[in-house]
């Protein structure tokens, strides 16, 4: 079994969307006792957005069953963006990952400025195949006022973002996705993602 990490670290350093709060982390010491505390937007690093986090809604991470973060899922690759049939292979329920490398800027500044956008075709040609999650190596599907962030909203798929390594995993074949979040009462979490290859060596 090989497990890719697809997560980024999160350190004092990490960085944040303009304006959000930071991660922060703070060790103590109580005696001979260490015990960490932290303080974060939960939009910081690789993370999880619910609908809740721009619409109306009601429910929280902790409403969610832990099968909509898990499954089978796809690369697709968008480094180039003029390749005609992207999305031909894409099957109903599939975990979208979009890869463009971005992800290799994460900790360069800039990097919540210069990120490429999704195409809004691309998001519709998703949404008609019913996927089940989308994954994006960038830390946005799109820039203020967040037209694909509601459109996906909308029709209840979920987005994940920040992720990284997407290099890492097979672009012609299948592979298990995890993308787990904290059983929070929030919009969002910080998530630990990552894939499991059977067979690959
Ligand atoms: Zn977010």
């Amino acid at each position: 079994m090989k497990i890719i990490d697809l997560s980024q670290p999160l350190t004092n350093d990490t960085p944040h969307y303009p304006g959000d709060n930071p991660f922060k982390l703070h060790e103590a010491q109580f005696k001979d006792i260490t015990i960490s505390s932290m303080s974060t937007s939960m939009h910081v690093g690789t993370h999880l957005d619910l609908p809740r986090h721009m619409l109306k809604d009601n429910r929280t991470v902790k409403d969610i069953p832990l099968m909509a973060f898990i499954g089978k899922a796809r690369v697709i690759d968008v480094r180039n963006p003029y390749q005609n049939g992207l999305f031909d292979d894409v099957l109903e329920n599939d975990i979208i990952l979009i890869r463009t490398d971005y992800s290799k800027d994460f900790s360069k500044p800039g990097y919540y400025d210069n990120f490429p956008v999704l195409k809004d075709h691309w998001v519709d040609t998703l949404l008609s195949k019913k996927i089940k999650l989308l994954g994006l190596d960038t830390p946005s599907p799109d820039k203020a006022p967040y037209p694909l962030h509601k459109k996906l909203f909308n029709q209840d798929i979920f987005i994940i973002e920040n992720l990284t390594n997407l290099d890492q995993l097979p672009l012609n074949k299948p592979f298990m996705f995890y993308g787990v979040p904290l059983n929070v009462a929030a919009e969002g979490s910080l998530i630990r993602a990552f894939a499991i290859l059977d067979k690959i060596t």
